[in-house]
């Protein structure tokens, strides 16, 4: 596991540039998928398992666009890596919902710094994350918080809480939750997925506002 426990899709087809991102991403402590085609990077966003995807526009298959649709879906962020420079296609991604837009050639400098700031914007990478009014999860110490006195919660019900926070308003499928808490290889999903929830809901107070979504899973609400 790397020190930031963060994953990135690469989805590029031109080789040399998806090797230039990987060096420099894996240099950084991010873990790196990648995709050469945008199918691939479709079943890679599934899983679960992303937590921020660079679409190139251009891609075999799928392109950048409609795979911005599938992490919209799912809650990922995305940036546009493209060689498409004119201000149309700039302004038509950032309209349809990627955090930000990468003209190629890059300094791989920049780029750095914009993973970071679309990872921080995303609450991705906060050591000490915040839920209105009263919890606080030290990501670092994985301490959790309700008014200040420590909640015991086991090791699922944490991922769980993570995951949430991460994802806040939000619909997370039942499927996502159990390969994101419990990996790729779990027997039995939906029930455990349920039990689980229902305890860290009880412990932390949030039963009105870690609601059911009907056939699709769970969503963490904003209090109103
Ligand atoms: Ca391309």
């Amino acid at each position: 596991m790397s020190a930031l426990d963060i994953t990135i899709l690469i989805a590029e087809d031109e080789s040399a540039i998806a090797n230039l991102l990987e060096i420099a991403l894996s240099g950084a402590g991010y873990r790196c998928l990648r995709a050469e085609n945008g199918t691939r990077a479709a079943d890679l966003l599934e899983r679960g398992n992303v937590d921020l995807a660079l679409l190139d526009i251009m891609l075999p298959e799928l392109d950048g666009y409609e795979l911005l649709d599938w992490c919209r879906t799912l809650g990922v962020p995305a940036i546009f890596l493209t060689a498409k420079g004119d201000v149309r296609d700039r302004v038509k991604g950032l309209r349809l919902g990627a955090e930000d837009y990468i003209v190629k050639p890059f300094e791989l400098m920049e780029l750095l710094a914009r993973v970071e700031t679309v990872l921080r914007r995303c609450g991705k990478t906060d050591r000490i994350l915040r839920l209105e009014p009263d919890i606080e999860v030290d990501t670092a110490g994985r301490v959790v918080r309700r008014g200040g006195v420590p909640v015991s919660l086991t090791a699922k019900e944490y991922e769980l809480l993570l995951l949430f926070l991460q994802n806040r308003n939000i619909a997370l499928y039942r499927d996502r939750i159990c390969e994101r808490v419990w990996g790729p290889d779990y027997p039995d999903g939906s029930r455990t997925v349920d039990l689980h929830i229902q305890r860290m809901r009880k412990k932390l107070g949030l039963e009105k506002r870690l609601v059911a979504v009907y056939k699709i899973g769970y969503r963490l609400e904003d209090p109103v």
